[in-house]
């Protein structure tokens, strides 16, 4: 799913990443550690090309990341944040159905799926209420729903419980576990919490510039 070989990337000539190797298969459950400032988020960024790289090669489910539009490389990816990145003037059901409209997918086909995605993950009461009436856990449910309408490979989490408490974010993790199973889909999930990690899953750690299993 990725396959990421010697990636360099520096900032004002400082380097963050420093010849990053990393390969997750598909279908692979995930974590990513390290300390705040070690160079996930930019990482994650040079996957779904929001920023790009000086050095070294990035294959997305086996192509390479220049070899596609931007919009077919995010076509495969979802992707969810720390901030859940809502949007405040739409309801629920408005903020995942955004997801489906850009690829201009029927609307009675992507609305019986995000029924279907938000009822898995206990929001089918609140389709047509607006984000700020929704506790964050809700709101982050609300945007691993809109990352998955699409049905893609892998979805990518940065930081995706830094906003919630404890048991929430435990929750959430769980939730992504289950949804990763049911889906069938890869995950690669920035965390900085030791506690959230699931039992059994990989973990790798960004340090130094580099990523050690
Ligand atoms: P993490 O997500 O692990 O906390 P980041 O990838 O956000 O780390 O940042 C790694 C380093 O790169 C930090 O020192 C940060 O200040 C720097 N950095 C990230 N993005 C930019 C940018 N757009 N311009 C300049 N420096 C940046
Ligand atoms: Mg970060």
């Amino acid at each position: 799913m990725i396959q990421m070989h010697d990636v360099t990337k520096s900032f004002d000539g400082v380097p963050v990443l420093n010849g990053v190797n990393y390969t997750l298969s598909h279908g692979e459950f995930a974590f990513l550690r390290g300390r705040s400032g070690s160079g996930k988020s930019t990482f994650l960024k040079l996957l779904y090309r929001e920023s790009e790289r000086e050095h070294g090669t990035i294959l997305i489910d086996g192509t390479a990341i220049d070899a596609l539009q931007k919009f077919e490389l995010r076509r495969k990816m979802g992707i969810i944040f720390q901030s859940y990145e809502l949007i405040s003037q739409h309801t629920v059901l408005e903020n995942v159905l955004i997801a489906g409209k850009a690829l201009g997918r029927p609307l009675e086909e992507i609305e019986a799926e995000a029924m279907r995605l938000l009822t898995r993950v206990g929001l089918a009461d609140k389709v047509h209420q607006f984000p700020n009436k929704l506790s964050g856990g809700q709101q982050q449910r609300v945007a691993i729903v809109r990352a998955l309408l699409n049905k893609p490979k892998l979805l990518l989490a940065d930081e995706p419980t830094g906003n919630l408490d404890r048991e929430t974010a435990q929750d959430i993790m769980t939730l992504l576990y289950e949804l990763h199973r049911e889906e069938q889909m890869a995950m690669l999930i920035v965390t900085h919490s030791e506690e959230l990690l699931t039992s059994g899953a990989r973990v790798s750690v960004m340090e130094g510039g580099h990523i050690d299993e």
